[in-house]
């Protein structure tokens, strides 16, 4: 049997890895200039978490659970971070702890969806939850936010789709205005939208069906039903946009496709790179009314969650630069040992170093010191040692000397420091 990775589920290998970590710690060091702190969940959940939140209605509890059972208790795999950082927010009872209350996460997320390039089985998306706000400036802080993380990384055609879903009475009254409108015309619809129909019209909105598209024509916006308080909102959001300067664009068929969205809601994708007809990057909304009907308190809510995936294909393949490297070369065994001793010095002052102690030749050593890139090696045998000195190779200027092993340390660390390419190895994330 060979073995394989499961279907729409990834490796990363390491040089792959390098540009996952890149965009992370840009996403790290952007939210928390926010205020944003990082809420670490299991990826296991009880089932009944997302049924309860992202909706019964909704695609990804209806077909795309990893579900399990252990111990006569039904578990899933979450699909999405919001519900678990919700489930946190009312056990920890964090209202009655500050009054706005800011998270971030980043993790794997599981959806049995078919897959195709930018869409996974297993991805990852990073995001954030606010809760404590009800107002529109958060919102567009958020989007704005964003908007000027992605561009920062170098994405070109980076648009922002926005709508108001309304709230509960809203859309309570456009679930009908829409199931009116669609009803006469039922047999022209997917049967996917013939179902939604009965259970969640507005699904049909977004529907990537022709047939649903034509239907659509002359649908009615869910613009035109809003509430006085819905419309100040909306109108808040967009007054706060237009102050910001951040280039937005109003699309009232904008419905995503998560059950519990209330009045904002957000979607921002791109046009560049290798991302295909899977542009969306990553959306975002309102969910006003999901903490009080997880059984806590009554308290409004905005997040988003954007695609690893969709970005680094967007971003398209763009490698990192490492940390220049030192490379060891000791002939013999007593060398080996300095060269243990000297590998921790030049690590502990941030030089990245490799150390062949296999015992091979200087000539195979060299040449994958070449092979591996590294810009300086350090090469000594019993003789050096006994003179206390290394030889110093510059890989890229092949100059040579022979220093006091204290002195080759202090040029490679200097030299290092001059290149201006990270000291300690590229990005490790956690720590900006
Ligand atoms: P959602 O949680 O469905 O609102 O999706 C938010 C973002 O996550 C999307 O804009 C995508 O960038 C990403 N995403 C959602 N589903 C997948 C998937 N199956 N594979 C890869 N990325 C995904």
């Amino acid at each position: 049997m060979k073995l394989r990775a499961v279907k729409g589920m990834n490796d990363i290998l390491p040089e792959e890895s390098r540009r996952w970590q890149r965009l992370e710690s840009c996403f790290r060091r952007t939210v928390k200039l926010y205020g944003y702190e990082e809420l670490r969940t299991p990826i296991v959940e009880q089932l009944e978490l997302f049924q309860k939140s992202t909706g019964e209605t909704s695609e990804v509890v209806q077909k795309q659970m990893f579900t399990l059972e252990r111990s006569r208790e039904a578990l899933a795999l979450r699909p999405e971070g919001t519900p678990s950082a919700a489930r946190v927010y009312i056990g920890e009872s964090m209202q009655a702890r500050e009054p706005v209350t800011r998270w971030y996460y980043i993790g794997p997320m599981f959806r049995a969806e078919q897959p195709q390039r930018g869409r996974y089985r297993q991805f990852h998306q990073a995001g954030c939850e606010l809760y404590g706000d009800a107002g529109p400036y958060c919102d567009a802080e958020m989007i704005d936010m964003l908007y000027g993380m992605l561009v920062s990384l170098g994405l070109r055609g980076v648009s922002v789709t926005v709508n108001s879903l309304g709230g509960p009475e809203a859309r309570a009254a456009y679930r009908d205005q829409l199931r009116a409108f669609f009803e006469p015309k039922k047999d022209a619809l997917s049967p996917h939208a013939q179902e939604r129909l009965g259970d969640n019209p507005l699904r049909i909105l977004d529907s990537k069906d022709p047939r649903d598209q034509e239907a659509c024509q002359g649908a009615p916006t869910l613009l035109d039903v809003l509430t006085g308080e819905d419309r100040a909102h909306w109108d808040g959001l967009r007054a706060a946009l237009d102050a910001l300067g951040t280039p937005y664009t109003v699309d009232p068929r904008l419905v995503r496709g998560l059950d519990y969205y209330t009045r904002t809601c957000f979607e921002i994708s791109a046009s560049t790179g290798e991302i295909g007809s899977q542009n969306a990057l990553l959306g975002g909304g309102r969910y006003d009314g999901m903490v009080g009907s997880l059984g806590g308190p009554d308290v409004p809510a905005i997040g988003f969650a954007m695609g690893l995936e969709r970005i680094l294909l967007a971003l398209g393949d763009t490698p990192v630069e490492r940390a220049p490297l030192c490379f060891i070369a000791p002939l013999g065994q007593k060398a080996a040992l300095e060269g243990l001793r000297l590998a921790r010095t030049l690590r502990e002052r941030g030089v990245r170093v490799e150390l062949d102690g296999r015992g091979n030749s200087l000539k195979s050593m060299l040449r994958r010191a070449n092979t591996m890139g590294a810009r300086h090696c350090l090469v000594f045998g019993d003789a050096e040692l006994e003179r206390g000195v290394v030889q110093l190779k510059d890989l890229q200027s092949h100059e040579q000397s022979d220093l006091p092993s204290a002195d080759a340390v202090a040029r490679v660390v200097e030299a290092c420091a001059a290149s201006g390419a990270p000291v300690a190895p590229a990005d490790t994330g956690g720590t900006a």
